[in-house]
């Protein structure tokens, strides 16, 4: 079990008024991802839900029960922080067996979680060494056993991956996705990376300035992003954002087009524009191409064997099926 409805919660420190009103609701089971750029709340709202912060105003409620005053360590969930907070005097085993011992389970009972836990996050060859003697990615993972064998209504993390380098990341990113389908547990999974919530979750709560601005799942926010906010925000590189006559033809403020849907061509096409700056992924090459009719620079994504030299004339084009479009009020029109 592991249904969590926020009911208007609000959060102030002090004056400032940090997460105006929200409702959400995470199903029994699901992986959410809390993403948006620094300081727009995400942190906030996880220590909300664990009860780290008190709210404002709302309630929290978990299984149906109203948890809004109920202490931390009562509320059945499990927080894993970017620190892994290891106690290094002790053996991983100790580490793990750490919070069954303050909540007095016995120790057969122990010793079967820490076997599974252990096994479930290929740590049982490590189970006698300390914190010390292990990498970043295996001590990031005894701090997730430390979570398991707590046996949560649902896991809370937060930014767990960021210490860690970019080849780990992706590693830990898909351990993390096997653990969450192993064990069909409810994660909240906090973070500023849009590559590491498109992978991740099912469903992707965007926020900004501690307002929620789309919820949704990768392909939905990536379809149908609701507003210029999430439209820049989900998809890599950038969508193209683009403003004046060409989007007027187009009865909008604003239109947006992705990179990987956008065709170059040396003959022919709707903007006429030169290439800048190229860069050959090998997979792809993402062409930085200046087009007469906007002020910024256009990113195009082709074939990695595609090679335009910087400053040839190319035309772009649009694929009009991938065409998005928005008002001055920066929301998607229909
Ligand atoms: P995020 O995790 O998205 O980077 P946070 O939730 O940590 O953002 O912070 C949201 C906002 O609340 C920020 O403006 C931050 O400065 C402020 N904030 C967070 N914790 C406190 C606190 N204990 N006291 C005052 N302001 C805080
Ligand atoms: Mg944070």
């Amino acid at each position: 079990m592991g249904r969590i409805v926020l009911d208007q919660v609000r959060k102030c420190f002090g004056d400032t008024e940090v997460i105006p009103p929200l409702d959400l609701t995470i199903e029994d089971g699901e992986f959410t991802v809390f993403v948006g750029p620094s300081g727009c709340g995400k942190s906030t709202l996880l220590r909300l839900i664990a009860g780290l912060e008190d709210t404002t105003d709302g309630h929290i409620r978990i299984d149906g029960k109203d948890a809004t005053h109920v202490p931390p360590a009562k509320r059945g969930l499990a927080m894993v922080f970017q620190s892994y907070a290891l106690y290094p005097h002790m053996s991983v085993r100790k580490n793990i067996a750490f919070p069954m011992k303050m909540a007095g389970v016995p120790e057969d009972e122990q010793k079967r979680r820490i076997d599974g836990a252990a096994a479930a996050l290929n740590l049982t060859d490590y189970l006698d060494r300390r914190p010390g003697q292990l990498s970043g990615g295996q001590r990031q993972r005894v701090a997730i056993g430390r979570a398991i064998v707590r046996e949560p209504a649902a896991f809370l993390f937060d930014e767990p991956l960021s210490n860690l380098d970019a080849a780990l990341r992706v590693g830990m990113r898909l351990e993390i996705s096997e653990l969450h389908k192993r064990l069909a547990t409810t994660m909240i999974y906090v973070t500023h990376d849009q590559v590491e919530a498109m992978t991740m979750a099912d469903k992707i709560v965007v926020l900004q300035a501690g307002v929620i601005e789309q919820v949704g799942s990768p392909l939905e926010l990536y379809r149908a992003p609701r507003n210029t906010f999430v439209a820049g925000f989900i998809g890599s590189p950038k969508m193209n954002l683009l403003q004046g006559p060409e989007a007027a033809k187009h009865d909008a403020h604003t239109i947006g087009t992705r990179p990987e849907h956008i065709s170059i061509s040396e003959t022919e096409g709707t903007w006429a524009g030169t290439v800048g700056v190229s860069e050959h992924l090998g997979s792809d090459t993402f062409f930085h191409v200046k087009c007469d009719a906007f002020p910024d620079p256009l990113t195009v994504r082709a074939g990695g064997e595609l090679s335009l030299s910087y400053g040839s004339k190319v035309f772009l084009t649009p694929d009009p099926a991938h065409l998005h479009r928005f008002g001055a009020d920066g929301l998607r029109l229909a």
